[in-house]
């Protein structure tokens, strides 16, 4: 299907809604029934009705059709969060005593899921450096259900080959989820690559505006039923009608905000890596970065996330560095308009800072739509110590 169909015409019956151009915001709870029997019909089967609004929800559908396609998937759920799309899946997949393999350093509430959250209900979890396969085939055990993947990172990058893990799960049954948020689905489709769910914070890219929380998972329709038939009906991470038609017209853009993001990306990096005070710079498609050849090779794009160290890396020239950036924004997040910093020193206390760690040194910049030169001026009289 063509991305340009999906985004402005796939699941929008315009006639039915007098041919307006933009799909209605469908602010209602419930539906109405003529019939008993087709009330009871629908009662019955509330994957396939319109009956209730923590369920289906005519916007949402819209929403739902075209994440979807754009994700070569059989069918989507869209929920109040990105975390959200990854907890309510895990808890569905597994049960007590059942066993994780997942890479090591995905999203931070992730690695809470795993640590915190699942071992109340008897479910363990082994991280392991997934840039190796042989370190994911090594963690699998007997009673491993599910392996959690996260290509590229959002901080450090690491990849997995998702083509040959896939390859391995199947093999032995297990199932394979991966959080596709980094490169959305224009620059990477992870289950046609034979990943079973893939998850995404909308939040970010698809979104685009940093003014909604969201989140998408994809599958097949099988999975995604028996995923929304009982956890996703019971907890009840339902986005309101209106996010939604916020991220149909987020996705409108999609293309040209992600083009705009990975080029400006570009010429930024080629900058920062010419500066005295520069030390390394981590993003997938450098053409130092370890996995380059595999992030060519699995990826179409690259977004515009990507982190750096400063040779001189005491905690104050950091702290100096970030504190200095004019129009360059601190903040958490990433995927809107607007460019942001977050150095790693932010997440830990002063005291504990290692600068020696190189996770602890990493400054992580993501960019936004601005120019190119607005915002090296910035970098530049920022790094002026
Ligand atoms: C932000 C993010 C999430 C969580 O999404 P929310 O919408 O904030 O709940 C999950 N994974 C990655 C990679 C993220 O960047």
């Amino acid at each position: 299907m063509d991305i340009s169909y999906i985004l402005n015409e796939l699941g929008e019956e315009r006639e039915d809604y007098f041919n307006a151009v933009s799909p209605p915001i469908v602010q209602t709870s419930n539906f109405t029934f003529k019939t008993v029997d087709a009330f009871r019909e629908a009662l019955g089967d509330e994957f396939d009705a319109t009956l209730y609004s923590r369920g289906h929800n005519p916007t949402l559908n819209i929403l739902r059709q075209k994440l979807a396609a754009l994700d070569d998937a059989e069918d989507a759920l869209v929920f109040s969060s990105g975390i959200a799309a990854i907890t309510v899946p895990i808890l569905a997949l597994l049960k007590q005593g059942d066993h994780v393999v997942s890479v090591e350093n995905p999203y931070s509430w992730t690695i809470k899921l795993f640590n915190n959250f699942l071992p109340k209900f008897g479910i363990t979890t082994t991280f392991v450096d997934g840039t190796k396969i042989q370190n994911i085939e090594r963690a699998i055990q007997p009673n491993t259900k599910l392996i959690y993947l996260e290509s590229p990172n959002t901080f450090s990058y690491e990849l997995q080959d998702l083509k040959a893990i896939a390859a391995i799960a199947k093999q032995r049954g297990i199932t394979t989820m991966a959080d596709n948020s980094y490169c959305t689905p224009l620059y990477q489709q992870p289950i046609k690559l034979g990943i079973d769910l893939v998850a995404q914070s909308a939040t970010k890219y698809i979104g685009g505006h940093s003014d909604v929380v969201a989140g998408v998972l994809t599958g097949s329709k099988a999975l995604i039923e028996q995923i929304f038939t009982h956890e996703f009906m019971n907890i009840g991470p339902s986005l309101s009608p209106h996010s939604a038609w916020l991220l149909i017209r987020g996705l409108r853009t999609l293309p040209l905000r992600l083009q705009r993001s990975f080029e400006t990306t570009k010429t930024v990096i080629q900058w920062l890596k010419q500066q005295p005070q520069v030390d390394q710079v981590l993003w997938p498609f450098d053409a130092g970065f370890k996995q380059a050849g595999l992030a060519q090779q699995q990826m179409q794009g690259c977004g515009g996330l990507f982190s750096f160290t400063l040779k001189d890396s005491s905690l104050q020239k950091i702290e100096t560095f970030c504190n200095n950036l004019k129009h360059i924004l601190m903040a958490v997040s990433w995927g809107g308009h607007e460019s942001l910093i977050i150095p790693s020193i932010a997440g830990i206390k002063a005291t504990d800072y290692e600068q020696t760690n190189p996770r602890h040194q990493l400054i992580r910049m993501y960019i936004g739509l601005e120019d190119a030169d607005y915002l090296i001026k910035d970098l530049m009289q920022a790094l002026k110590f």
